[in-house]
């Protein structure tokens, strides 16, 4: 009997002993494949070729949260639909980790905001996980959530972390050199998902094809991009796989800029399976777009 017990207990950690992980976008589930290796279970509620900002709640995902130790959320009012699909969920013993928490916020807005200003969140900007050194905050934030719900992991987990965050710190030294042209190049972007990258290297936001966030291009900006376009030399539009054509190929045929899709998320395109990979095929794919 006592045997049989202790066989039981060893089948069911072996089973079940894992931490299951939940998270709002693909990022943060590479991320946490990273650290949490085979002490975890992950699984993202949306696709990386979705937009993070709409996701419809489905009554699947709230089961797959009642099962869930850890949901990791974007925060920042991007992921608002997380909040749904948790409460739906009704798992009270789920840890709740917004991975923004350590994050160096960029627009915060000073001024109060109204809907005028279309979608715009008012804790700042929430793109920040396509930042890689952003990354390394995450996986910081996401290795402490990971020791809390399995405290015999926390050697593993750190040792993962600590890899981890050397290969980025090592990657972003090679990537300096690498793509060094794309400082102070002028990019306009389809929506406003790229000041964290911008930031680190070196890009020029120039405008946006969305008037406001979340907003679909009108003509008369659509004019106003024409003319920008061509008074200030702007060689490059970059656009999330999510949207529509219709407006980045209009502004090519009236100005001969290129349009180029890149990553906003892990599997927003097919190849980009990683976190890492993702910054690699957005920078070549800048650089590519610029040299043409
Ligand atoms: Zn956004």
């Amino acid at each position: 009997m006592k045997k049989l017990t202790v066989l039981m207990l060893l089948v069911s950690t072996i089973l079940f002993g894992k931490v299951r992980v939940v998270t709002s976008i693909t990022d943060f589930e590479d991320i946490a494949k990273t650290i949490g290796g085979k002490r975890i279970t992950v699984t993202s509620i949306a696709r990386g070729n979705q937009d993070p900002h709409y996701v419809e709640v489905l009554p699947s995902y709230m089961m797959k949260v009642r099962r869930a130790d850890v949901y990791l959320q974007v925060g920042m009012e991007l992921d608002l639909w997380s909040r749904q699909i948790i409460d739906g969920s009704r798992n009270n013993k789920l840890q709740i980790v917004d991975c923004s928490q350590n994050i160096n916020r960029l627009e915060v807005p000073t001024d109060k905001i109204d809907a005028s200003m279309g979608d715009i969140h008012s804790k700042g900007n929430p793109h920040y996980w396509l930042d890689p050194i952003n990354g390394i905050i995450i996986a910081e934030t996401i290795t402490n959530a990971l020791i809390e719900a399995d405290p015999d992991g926390r050697e593993y987990f750190t040792s993962q972390l600590l890899k981890f965050t050397n290969d980025v710190n090592q990657l972003m030294k090679k990537w300096e050199v690498e793509f060094k042209n794309l400082v102070g190049k002028k990019v306009i972007f389809y929506h406003n998902s790229w000041p964290y990258f911008s930031e680190r290297f070196g890009l020029e936001v120039v405008q946006f094809v969305e008037p406001k966030p979340g907003i679909t291009p009108t003509p008369t900006h659509l004019d106003k991009l024409i003319r920008i376009i061509q008074s200030d030399n702007v060689k490059v539009m970059a656009m999330e796989p999510y949207f529509s054509n219709k407006a980045p190929d209009f502004l090519n045929l009236k100005t001969g800029v290129n349009v180029v899709k890149i990553a906003q998320s892990v599997g927003a395109i097919s190849g980009v399976d990683s976190y890492i990979q993702m910054f690699e095929f957005n920078l070549k794919a800048l650089t590519e777009a610029l040299e043409k």
